[in-house]
Parts: structure tokens; C-alpha cells; sequence
């Protein structure tokens, strides 16, 4: 990693003053300011229609845009009557929406908040902070607590050069670049002080400390505090300690879960804030409970190690989100003993065994690494996974660390099923249908599962199939442009046609597959049986065709295999119109997919899939799921609403076996139900039973996969401490 740094400073030069606004669209600097507009489609759409083109270069950044928009253009739409209609009512809505009064929860309030801590945040793809599930989901997270008007504020780390993007070369490799977040500018705004300084922190590594600042980010009414190492005061090394998200090696990533949980405690504190709960979702800041700790000793210094500990457990709750070891941060003592010197132990009060075995989970195995799962489990007053199958999983997963406890149904680790937030992923096109049908307030009614069956019913069939239509062809069309040979020419990937214009059938079964490359997702289970396969994709009447994406982590040689080993297909002329891999997933192709595909498909190796969340967001969208029972499937399948792929049982036979059944499964679903009652149209010209199908998706899972549901039982069974 070669990049040089510019620093804050440099980069606050760039900021171009907004005031060059005509005063009747000033508003839209304010709605810029604020990850809001991306929930709310006629505020999105505002900013799109200033310049369409521009807004697709720069990946829909509203602050990008107003940069680099011409005054000419501004003065146009400043005297557009429609435009400054819209914008009103955009407006009026903002105002409203922040104006409401905040809940309240017994202990929970806005003087003492939820505090929520996590890695990564997936809010927008304007905010490259995120790599996949578990940043969508904590972007989610925030997005329906601004919604429900809980209290609770957030803690992550600013990413300089956020994740990496994905190129894969001729030959099938995946190519790694990071690009300067601020390259563009974004909506974050330096934290500071009533003098307007920067509110700086200090976090002990060990033999130095790293000066630590934060922006903030506006989620609707939730405030997202991002901390950044990147300060001229520290050294060229500390300064990239927030630099890429999972980029670095061991040290790097232990820094960086230092300055997350130990220094965003410290910033909270600057700030004066004084959250009732600690929310760790992930183990990745769960060193924020040692701050807790030294701060209960400072304020009572008879207490003992574990009597601060006790009091610190009362306000820690935590998450965990994959039984995957990858998934599940370990560090070799070796490292923990430099980064965590005698000075920060005595002030703990604790012996260096003792801080040893709190990562552990046999405490007396000094074989054991330091693990931050154990150490969350061990602090937090509950613990939980993110469906009910994982709540078992993680249970029988994390018994050891509960020798006292008989049988793995008692250990203390519950669950709260993962959801997705429905103003982000429904389409607003179908979110159109769902006002006319359903009602101007089709979100408040969703959170009711009764009244929301009953109104998602009375859609009549042929809307919903065209509708769905114009989605499919929108996705088809934005596919056509992005594999399409770059003007440059420079590119050399895969996807450099000259001519992608008959690209994919809008006519034909769509089956959509995206997600990380990693062993257990089984990417190659659809083509476990090629001549299979192909006979499906190239039946004339009624052909199948796939749209992919996904990334490899960019340490992860054997998924990159697998990844090459799939792009070999593409050389297959029968294959290469009716199969297509979209470089870089990202929040803009997920919406895209999720939108418009006929079936998702989902074939993780159980039970491995903690929940998965991609296919929620097309099960709101009338996509039909085609799935392995596992995570959250489990919960959603009724038989009518999508199709299962296998049995429920988890792998005890070889795993070989195993994906042979699945395979075998898989295949025999697409031939004989899905292929058949996607093409069987009735005297209506639709397939009946299919709409039917896509209706009861939209029915029974809307209510239940929301993020609306998982905020709200986070608070009741969660965060209130009864
Ligand atoms: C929803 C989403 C995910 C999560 O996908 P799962 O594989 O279902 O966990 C990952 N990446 C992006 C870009 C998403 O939008």
C-alpha cells in the first residue's frame, strides 16, 4: 500500500463553501448533509435529476454532486417551478420527520442512550465504509432507529481508503484497488469542540500514543461518531491505522480494535455522553469494555478487577454474527502482551494471567489465543445471534465456555433474527404500488403483520407482474452498462465487450447469486452438473440465465481460487449471453439485483449462514428465494413463499455427500417447479401461480425480516435490562 497521505488539513481546503447555492434550493446542501435523502426516493431523485450523468460518475453522492454541479445548472433548476415544488415537499417531510419527539425505554433515554459499536457501516455506498452483511446490516440498524426514534447513538472508524475494489483481470484473477475517500467530497463533518477544534482523544498502543479525531455522520436523527487516526501529529504508520477496512495484517487490525472500543469510549466521554448500554455488535470493539473498567476503578478505587468488571457486565450487551473461525478475531498473546502494557493491567487491576484468560474460552489453556468472542461473552450481560438457528449454534459453539451449565439449551446466548430496512431496499417503483394499494403509510402498516398480510393481498396480480417487469428490465440495462468496454479502453477485465446490447433476456428466468466468495457459500454448486446446467441455460423455450457478484477477501487465496475457477465459464460461448459476473458488489448492484431478479439464490453449507440478509431484501421485492435451509430461511419458508433447496439437517455425512444431495436438489427444483411455473402463463398472459408466490414473499416476509422488527426487539429484549 503505496498511497500517500494528505491530511485532514489538505482536505478541508478542497471543501468548496455551499453558500454558492441560489438561495430557494438551499435546502438541498442541508439534505445532502444527511444520509436521510438515501431512504427517501423523491429526495434521492432531487439530487439525481440536477445532472443524471454526473450523479452516476460519482456513484450518487449528493455532496459530490453539489461540488461539482455547474451555477449555471443551479440557477435552472432554481427557477424550475417543479423542481422547487418537490423540493418543498421533500423538505416539509425532513422537518417533520426531525421534529417528532424521541422514545423513551425504562433506563434508556436520550441523555443515556444505546451506544452502538460496530466495524463497519454499509449506509450508502456514497460512504465506502462497509464490505458486506454485517456493515449493511449495522447501516440498517441506524437507519430504523432514526425511523422508530429510539434513542441510541453510534461508534465506528473512518476508513481512509475504505474497502477494496474489485477488477477481475482476463485470466480471472481478482484484482485488489483502494481509492482516497476523500477523493470526493462526502457528508461527514468534523466533530469540534464549542471553540471549534476538533475534539482530539488519546489512545495508548503502548510504548506511544495515537491522537484520535471523529466526523460525523447524519443517519436521519441518529448521530454516527467515525474515528480516524489520520492526523499529522501522529506517525505515517499510525496515521493508517484507519486506513482500509480488513486490509491490513494482525497488528494493523488489533490497533485498530484498540482505537474503536478503547478510544470510542474515550470520545463518547469527550463529547459528555453517557450511553446506558454498550452495545458491541461483533467482537471486533470489544476491548471498550477494559476502558469500562479502568473508568469504574478511576471513579471507585477500592473496587476489585472483578467488582468493576461486575458493574461494567450490567451495561454490555453483545452480538455475534458468524460460527465461521475467520469470522470470529483471535490474537496471539505475544501481540496482546505489546499492546497491552503493565501500566494499562495495573490500572485494571489485573494480573497479566488473569488478562489472558479473559480471551480464552477454557481459561486455564494457555495454548489459546485471545479471542474477542470470548472476551464480549464473558463482559456482556447478554449475549445473542442473529437468527434462531444461529441462537442454537452459537450456543452449542460457545458451551465450553459454560462447563457449569449441562445441557448447550441453557447457555446464555439468545437471538434476535437480523432484518433489513424496507424504505432502503423496496424499490420505488414497487414502493409506488404499495401507496396505491396499500396506503401513503405502507411502512407503519408493515411493522403489523396482520394488516400488512391482508393489504399486500389486495394487489392485483398484473400490477405486481409489471411492475416487476420494469425492474427486471432496469437491471438488465444497467448490466448492459457496466460490462460494457470503458471508453478508455485501459481496463482489461473480464467485462470489456464492445457490444453488450444483447446481454441477458429480459424475457428469460432470472436467478440472481451474490455474495462474498468464501468456501462455505459454495459458488460452484450450480456447476457441480455443467451439461446439466447448460442444457437449462440454452433451452430455447425456456432458458435460465444467472447475474453474479461478490467479492473475495483480498487475503483469502482460496476464495480468489474459487473465484478464478468459476471465470472460466466465460470463454464458454453458450454461457456468455446468459450469464454475467459484475465486477465490485456494492450497495448500487445489490439494490439493483435485489430489485429486479425472478429468484435469489442462497446454497451456504449449513449450518454456516448465521443469517444472510441479502435475500430478505428481494423476498420485500417480490423476488422469490431459492435457498438452503439455513439462517434466517428457516424462519421465513412456508412452503408457499419461495423454494427450499435440501433438507434441514446439518452436515454429519461427508461434506462431498452432502453437496452432492444439495446439488442434486438444486436441480431438481429448477427443472421440475421453478422453470416450469415461471413459464406456465395463463389465459392472463401471467403466470398465475407465479405472482401468487411473489405475493405471499411480500406478505409474510416483509413484517418479519425488517430491521423495524429487529430494532424494536433489540430494545425490548435487549437493551432494557429487566
Ligand atoms: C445485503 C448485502 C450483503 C449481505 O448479503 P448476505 O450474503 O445475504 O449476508 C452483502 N453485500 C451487500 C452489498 C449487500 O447489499
Amino acid at each position: 500500500m503505496t498511497q500517500g497521505i494528505n491530511t485532514v488539513a489538505e482536505h478541508r481546503a478542497t471543501r468548496i463553501n455551499q453558500s454558492k447555492l441560489p438561495e430557494e434550493i438551499a435546502f438541498l446542501s442541508e439534505l445532502a448533509s444527511n444520509f436521510y435523502w438515501s431512504w427517501n426516493a423523491s429526495a434521492t431523485t432531487l439530487f439525481r435529476d440536477i445532472s443524471p450523468t454526473i450523479w452516476e460518475e460519482i456513484e450518487q453522492n449528493p455532496s459530490e454532486l453539489l461540488r461539482r454541479i455547474s451555477e449555471l445548472r443551479l440557477r435552472q433548476v432554481a427557477i424550475d417551478e417543479d423542481f422547487i415544488a418537490r423540493l418543498k415537499t421533500v423538505e416539509a417531510e425532513y422537518r417533520s420527520y426531525m421534529a417528532e419527539p424521541i422514545q423513551t425505554f425504562e433506563g434508556i433515554t436520550k441523555e443515556n442512550p444505546v451506544a452502538y459499536f460496530c466495524a463497519e457501516y454499509g449506509v450508502h455506498n456514497s460512504l465506502p465504509i462497509y464490505s458486506g452483511g454485517l456493515g449493511i446490516l449495522s447501516g440498517d440498524h441506524l437507519k430504523s432507529s432514526s425511523d422508530l426514534n429510539v434513542p441510541l447513538i453510534a461508534v465506528g472508524l473512518l476508513y481512509r481508503y475504505g474497502y477494496f475494489r474489485q477488477k477481475i483481470a482476463h485470466d480471472g484473477w481478482q484484482e485488489e484497488r483502494y481509492l482516497d475517500v476523500f477523493d470526493q467530497e462526502r457528508a461527514l463533518f468534523p466533530v469540534v469542540d464549542g471553540n471549534g477544534d476538533r475534539v482530539l482523544i488519546e489512545v495508548e498502543l503502548n510504548h506511544t500514543t495515537v491522537v484520535v479525531q471523529a466526523w460525523l455522520a447524519r443517519i436521519g436523527r441518529i448521530s454516527l461518531y467515525l474515528l480516524d487516526t489520520n492526523i499529522e501529529d501522529n506517525s505515517p504508520d499510525d496515521r493508517l491505522i484507519t486506513g482500509h477496512l480488513y486490509g491490513g495484517d494482525r497488528e494493523t487490525r488489533i490497533l485498530q480494535e484498540k482505537v474503536l472500543g478503547i478510544g470510542g469510549v474515550k470520545f463518547l466521554r469527550e463529547l459528555k455522553q453517557t450511553p446506558s448500554v454498550f452495545h458491541l455488535n461483533e467482537g471486533h470493539s470489544a476491548f471498550l469494555t477494559l476502558e469500562l473498567t479502568k473508568e469504574a476503578i478511576s471513579l471507585e478505587p477500592n473496587l476489585s478487577f472483578e467488582e468493576a468488571a461486575a458493574k461494567v457486565r450490567q451495561k454490555c450487551v453483545f452480538t455475534t454474527h458468524t460460527p465461521v473461525a475467520a469470522g470470529n478475531d483471535e490474537f496471539a498473546m505475544e501481540l496482546i502482551d505489546e499492546y497491552f502494557s503493565d501500566k494499562f493491567l495495573d490500572a485494571l487491576k489485573i494480573s497479566r494471567n488473569d488478562f489472558h484468560a479473559l480471551g480464552r474460552t477454557n481459561p486455564e489453556d494457555t495454548s489459546e489465543w485471545f479471542g474477542m468472542t470470548p472476551l464480549a461473552i464473558r463482559m456482556a450481560r447478554k449475549a445473542n445471534g442473529v437468527s434462531k438457528k444461529h441462537g442454537d449454534v452459537s450456543r452449542e459453539l460457545w458451551h465450553k465456555m459454560f462447563p457449569e451449565v449441562e445441557s448447550a439449551e441453557a447457555v446464555p446466548i439468545t437471538h434476535i433474527t437480523n432484518g433489513v430496512h424496507p424504505s432502503t431496499w423496496v424499490a420505488p417503483a414497487l414502493a409506488k404500488i404499495f401507496r396505491k394499494h396499500i396506503g401513503n403509510d405502507w411502512i407503519a402498516k408493515s411493522r403489523t403483520k396482520d394488516s400488512w398480510e391482508s393489504a399486500v393481498n389486495s394487489i392485483p396480480a398484473k400490477e405486481l407482474w409489471q411492475v416487476h417487469g420494469e425492474l427486471k428490465g432496469l437491471l438488465i440495462a444497467f448490466i448492459r452498462e457496466r460490462t460494457k468496454r470503458r471508453l478508455t479502453g485501459q481496463e482489461n477485465t473480464i467485462n470489456e465487450h464492445k457490444d453488450t446490447s444483447g446481454l441477458l433476456d429480459p424475457n428469460a428466468l432470472t436467478i440472481g447469486f451474490a455474495r462474498r466468495v468464501a468456501a462455505y457459500k459454495r459458488w460452484d454448486l450450480i456447476m457441480h452438473d455443467l451439461d446439466r446446467l447448460l442444457r437449462m441455460i440454452n433451452d430455447k423455450e425456456h432458458p435460465v440465465q444467472f447475474v453474479f457478484a461478490g467479492k473475495a477477501h483480498p487475503q483469502d487465496r482460496t476464495a480468489k481460487q474459487i473465484l478464478q475457477s468459476l471465470m472460466k465459464i466465460n470463454h464458454d460461448s453458450n454461457w456468455q449471453n446468459r450469464a454475467v459476473f459484475i465486477e465490485d458488489y456494492d450497495q448500487e448492484i445489490a439494490r439493483y439485483m435485489v430489485h429486479g431478479v425472478d429468484v435469489w439464490m442462497n446454497v451456504p453449507r449449513r449450518p454456516l449462514e448465521a443469517s444472510g440478509t441479502s435475500g430478505q431484501k428481494v423476498a420485500m421485492n417480490g423476488g422469490l428465494n431459492f435457498s438452503v435451509l439455513d439462517g434466517w430461511w428457516i424462519e421465513g419458508f412456508n412452503g408457499t413463499n419461495g423454494f427450499a433447496i435440501g433438507g434441514e439437517d446439518d452436515a454429519s455425512a461427508e461434506t462431498d455427500q452432502i453437496d452432492e444431495e444439495d446439488a442434486n436438489s438444486l436441480y431438481e427444483m429448477l427443472e421440475e417447479t421453478i422453470i416450469r411455473e415461471f413459464y406456465d402463463r395463463f389465459d392472463s398472459g401471467i403466470p398465475e401461480k407465479w405472482v401468487e408466490r411473489m405475493k405471499n414473499s411480500i406478505a409474510t416476509l416483509t413484517n418479519q425480516f425488517s430491521s423495524d422488527r429487529m430494532v424494536a426487539d433489540y430494545f425490548k429484549q435487549i437493551y432494557e435490562a429487566k
